[in-house]
């Protein structure tokens, strides 16, 4: 078995991960990264893709790279689309920001490009990953792809392995709050031109849909759909044709189509585990809470934790008792409000099965409340957008 001693042992190599080995070495504090997948897996994997403007701004101030101005495309409002209309809300005009298009396969590409040019220790590829002794000198062991045993240890042990954590299991007595949606998203990724500036997001009484964004010529749409559906039983005629019922309206707004070239179902629910810390364990990003995709907050909670996390352990290895403290209950503040946002998001724009006529004519009374109201749009604008650093 090798050993490897560091100042902050990292489970997971996903953007909270390596943006807080990122930051520490930027304050000087070493630390290892372990992931499980490839390097070439997780850049050609599709999830995430709107970034808050703190998020750009952590990009770019940080010199993670510049690539997010010149390749990502800004966003500076949403329609919301029901009764058959697009309604623009217009951040700019409202609140005077906006949200950049840059998928996270680019925001991965860019961290694991700053490591590699910094000389970061991030070991792809690893299995068996295990984690003890969290409340005194934690260590983390795992095999590499030629079958060697590897053990790292450490001062502070920081749990980023998503949502499906290994290292939640071992922050005691924590409580999860959970809620589980009836529904989740069909994801596709197809060649087509954008179909508006801005994205759409579709209120329609066969469900919601989102005509999302990448490039100028490859589109991602979501459709809401029952949690057991299965991509592969969906052919492309069907899809568009289900698309299209849903986009239908007076306006004669038409989606642009193209071939689809991935279909995924997402699952859909909201997740929040406290405290994020136990001993010398801090959990950050999707490993401590998820969030349903309608409020685009995964990847964007993931960076604001880790600007925390790395803020109190710079004061932490700097001899300040009580800094580590501080990291939970500032990171919870920002995630309990995006669990709201996403929370309302989603019930406002989704249909439910066994939705009665009222409920219909509720939620399209709470779209036309927001979009008639400056105060609407703006408190939707802020959220959306991100609120200020806490
Ligand atoms: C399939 C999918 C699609 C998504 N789509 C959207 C979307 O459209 N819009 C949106 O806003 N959000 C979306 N999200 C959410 C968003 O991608 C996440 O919120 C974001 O990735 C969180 O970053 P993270 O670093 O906390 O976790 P992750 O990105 O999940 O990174 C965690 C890393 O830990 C690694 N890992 C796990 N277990 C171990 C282990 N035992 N040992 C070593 N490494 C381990 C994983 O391989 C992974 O790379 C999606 C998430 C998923 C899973």
């Amino acid at each position: 078995m090798t050993v490897t001693r560091t100042q902050v042992g990292i489970v997971g190599g996903g953007p909270a991960g390596l943006m807080l080995s990122h930051l520490l070495r930027r304050a000087g504090i070493d630390s290892v990264v372990v992931e499980a997948r490839e390097r070439s897996v997780i850049e050609s994997t599709n999830r995430a893709g709107i970034l808050e403007r703190d998020s750009v701004r952590m990009l770019v101030d940080t010199g993670v790279s510049d690539r997010v101005l010149t390749d990502g495309h800004e966003h500076r409002g949403i329609n919301l689309r029901f009764d058959g209309v697009n309604h623009l809300v217009n951040f700019q005009d409202l609140i005077g920001a906006s949200t950049w298009l840059y998928p996270q396969t680019d925001v991965f590409i860019d961290l694991a490009n700053a490591h590699d040019r910094d000389g970061g220790d991030v070991r792809f590829g690893v299995q068996d990953t295990d984690v003890a002794d969290v409340t005194g000198q934690p260590r983390i062991t795992y095999t590499d792809a030629e079958g060697t045993a590897h053990e790292i240890r450490c001062d502070i042990l920081v749990g980023a392995d998503g949502s499906r954590s290994i290292t939640r299991a071992h922050v005691e007595g924590h409580t999860p709050y959970f809620k589980e949606y009836p529904f989740a998203w069909f994801g596709i990724m197809c060649e087509a031109p954008p179909s508006a500036d801005e994205l759409i997001y579709a209120h329609s009484e066969r469900g919601f849909v989102l005509a999302s964004q990448r490039t100028e010529t490859v589109q991602r749409m979501y459709f809401q759909c029952d949690p057991h559906e299965k991509a592969e039983n969906w052919s492309d005629d069907q899809i568009w044709a289900e698309m299209r019922a849903r986009i239908a309206g007076q306006d004669g707004f038409e989606l642009k189509e193209g071939p689809i070239f991935e279909k995924t179902v997402l699952p859909f629910r909201s997740f929040v585990c406290e405290p994020m810390r136990h001993g010398n364990l801090l959990l950050a990003g999707d490993a401590a809470h998820t969030v349903p995709p309608t409020g685009a907050k995964g990847l964007n909670l993931a960076l604001a934790d880790v600007r925390v996390l790395a803020e109190v352990l710079e004061r932490h290895f700097g001899g300040e008792d009580g800094a580590l403290d501080e990291y939970g209950p500032r990171a919870l503040r920002r995630v309990w409000k995006a669990q709201h946002f996403s929370y309302w998001m989603t019930s406002m724009l989704h249909s439910v099965d066994g939705a009665t006529d009222f409920d219909v004519k509720r939620q399209l009374g709470e779209l036309s409340m927001v979009v008639g109201s400056e105060r609407g749009s703006s408190y939707l604008a802020e959220a959306y957008t991100g609120w200020p650093e806490d």
